[in-house]
């Protein structure tokens, strides 16, 4: 997945220009910046590659999906639907906008099961947000179809997903608003980070506005721009803009790498009696970031963790046990240990969806066990790794 693995000139030619021009903020500034607009650049080169009308980009993933929920109206008390088996920021940005996070199991997709987010809608849910983990993504034509139902906004978190696509749509593009990360372990990284697609030009706006303090950015004087509701600051800059525009025109390029990759280490496991690989939905293609499978059992999963990490298989995990990825070690957002006191509305929704018994998740977490692709490894790395990977999971299956 990273894109860290291949930084070089590109990155390096881009940033210099805007260390040359010595304008580091994407606004204003015309007159000095000698026609350099990276975070525009970057804007228009996302939005061509994912085929949507507006991008926009801001200081990381949390911000974009926090921007995202933002501009689709989500304020106080407002339930959104987000899968046990996500990254934190899913949780923390629905919680930034006084919104309540509601979980929902996820299935052999690794991500959300539509069944079981129709259960969790209530009166107050407006937003579903599948979150496509390790490569590969919810079944979004149920999602939408459910989202259409209870007109609900349906907003992709696609950060670990970008380039793949679900019957013909790249990833981010197929719902309401689609979110992406470009942090330093991103299959694109600029740095710090991140950007929003959608076809809604409503949304766009006022993403736009909210990100720069609700600047209405009409005319040429910044300081004369007026201010139609609040925003905050979620600006990306014109330094991570530029690394982001030298990796967005590398994209097609880590793809192919990643899927390369994959394909190898899949082959080398797919036929072993006992292995399941990960749903991929019909009409979904992955982008190859991580190869996913199932053991038979949790024990067996636990066991193979430990006996790759052991056989040097680097960036293999059980996220089962992971304190970043699933519900089960979040006690500290679950419990809202907040700095400061909490609104009541968010106490009172929290302990109402308080219960977090997932027996279905975990029947699939427990089980999982994913290995990162690396972009930088040689042929000769990645044919080792499948021979290893095969070697430990038959013993493994045969001892059982
Ligand atoms: C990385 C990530 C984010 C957050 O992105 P940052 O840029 O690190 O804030 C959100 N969701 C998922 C699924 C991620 O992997």
């Amino acid at each position: 997945m990273p894109g860290f693995e291949m930084f070089g000139a590109l990155e390096r030619a881009e940033v210099q220009e805007v260390l040359d021009s010595g304008v580091l903020m994407r606004y204003g500034f015309d007159g000095m910046r000698k026609g350099h607009w990276k975070a525009k650049e970057l804007e228009q080169a996302l939005a061509a590659r994912m085929q949507t009308a507006y991008c926009h980009t801001v200081s990381s993933g949390t911000a974009a999906l926090t921007v995202a929920m933002a501009s689709a109206g989500i304020g106080a008390g407002d339930e959104v639907i987000i899968p046990t088996f996500t990254f934190v920021a899913s949780f923390e940005a629905v919680l930034a906008l006084g919104a309540i996070p509601v979980l929902a199991d996820i299935d052999d997709t690794l991500a959300l099961e539509p069944n079981a987010v129709e259960n969790a809608i209530s009166k107050r849910t407006k937003a579903v947000m599948p979150v496509h983990m390790c490569g590969s993504m919810a079944n979004l034509r149920s999602l939408k179809a459910l989202c259409d139902k209870y007109s609900l906004a349906l907003i992709e978190d696609a950060c670990q997903a970008i380039g793949g696509s679900f019957e013909g749509k790249p990833l981010g593009s197929y719902g309401d608003i689609g979110c992406f990360s470009f942090d330093f372990v991103k299959t694109i990284t600029c740095g710090e980070g991140g950007g929003l697609i959608t076809n809604n030009k409503d949304y766009y706006t006022k993403a736009d506005h909210y990100s720069d303090h609700g600047h209405d950015h009409v005319g040429k004087d910044r300081g004369a721009e007026t201010h139609p509701f609040l925003g905050y600051n979620y600006r990306i800059s014109e330094l991570h803009a530029a690394v982001g525009l030298a990796q967005i025109k590398r994209l097609d390029d880590f793809l192919a790498i990643q899927e390369k990759h994959y394909n190898v280490l899949e082959a080398s496991i797919e036929k072993l009696a006992g292995i399941t690989l990960r749903r991929v939905p019909e009409g979904g293609v992955q982008n190859y970031s991580f190869l996913n499978f199932f053991l038979p059992t949790e024990t067996m999963a636990r066991k193979a963790h430990k006996e790759l990490v052991g056989a040097g298989v680097d960036a293999c995990f059980y996220w089962y046990d992971n304190n970043w990825h699933y519900h089960t070690k979040w006690e500290h957002l679950k419990g809202l240990h907040s700095l400061g006191p909490v609104s009541e509305q968010v106490e009172k929704g929290m302990k109402q969806h308080g219960v977090y018994n997932f027996t279905a998740s975990d029947q699939w977490m427990g089980r999982t066990v994913s290995c990162l692709i690396k972009l930088s490894w040689t042929e000769e790395e990645v044919t080792q790794r499948a021979t290893t990977l095969h070697r430990i999971l038959e013993k493994i299956l045969r001892e059982a």
